[in-house]
């Protein structure tokens, strides 16, 4: 049907996917390129420590938690899982750039249907992730775990965020500076 006698043309949208595919690549060839360098800086190296120090620890505060249990229910249940196809969208090259130094692989292909292109056979393959991976607990979680649980769990979360978003900006600022 033609509208008001314009041409017709055809308009092909990028898809989330995509965008992601595009920022994993650059990633990629961000590391390729300067992964060297970066792992040389010092300041860099301790600041990418002191965030894997956080996150083993939000994974062992969450480890003496219910929620493992009660998250690996609801994925395994079919349920509408949080890890949900387009949330990789909330990822850009420096977060998976982090990801490539901590010595991730990122995938290409989604492992399963419907679900976030980070998830594999055993959860999550990575281990910098968005800060909505780490603190969003579901109303039915919640209400669970109980206040403090919550509380403790965020709080730690909240130090793992924290020291991720440090290291990114530290990131940005070298790249900003050092990559042409
Ligand atoms: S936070 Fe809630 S919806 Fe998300 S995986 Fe856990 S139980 Fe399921
Ligand atoms: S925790 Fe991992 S798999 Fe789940 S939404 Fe975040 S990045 Fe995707």
């Amino acid at each position: 049907m033609a509208r008001g006698g314009s041409e017709r043309k055809q308009v092909r949208l990028v898809t989330k996917y995509e965008t992601t595919l595009a920022e994993i690549g650059r990633a990629k060839e961000l590391f390729a390129a300067y992964g060297q360098r970066l792992g040389d800086d010092e300041r860099l190296g301790e600041m990418l420590a002191a965030y894997q120090r956080e996150i083993a620890a939000t994974w062992r505060t969450f480890a003496g938690s219910r929620v493992v249990e009660l998250c690996a229910a609801c994925a395994g249940a079919d349920q509408i899982s949080c890890c949900f196809d387009g949330a990789e969208y909330w990822f850009d090259r420096h977060l998976l750039l982090i990801n490539l130094m901590m010595g991730v692989e990122l995938p290409t292909e989604r492992w399963a249907e419907g679900q976030c292109l980070f998830v594999g056979p055993d959860g999550c393959r990575l281990k910098a992730r968005f800060a909505i991976c780490i603190n969003f607990f579901c109303p039915d979680l919640r209400q669970r775990i109980g206040s403090q649980e919550l509380l403790r769990l965020r709080r730690q979360g909240g130090r793992e965020v924290l020291a991720g978003l440090e290291l990114e900006e530290a990131l940005r600022r070298w790249l900003a500076q050092n990559a042409g």
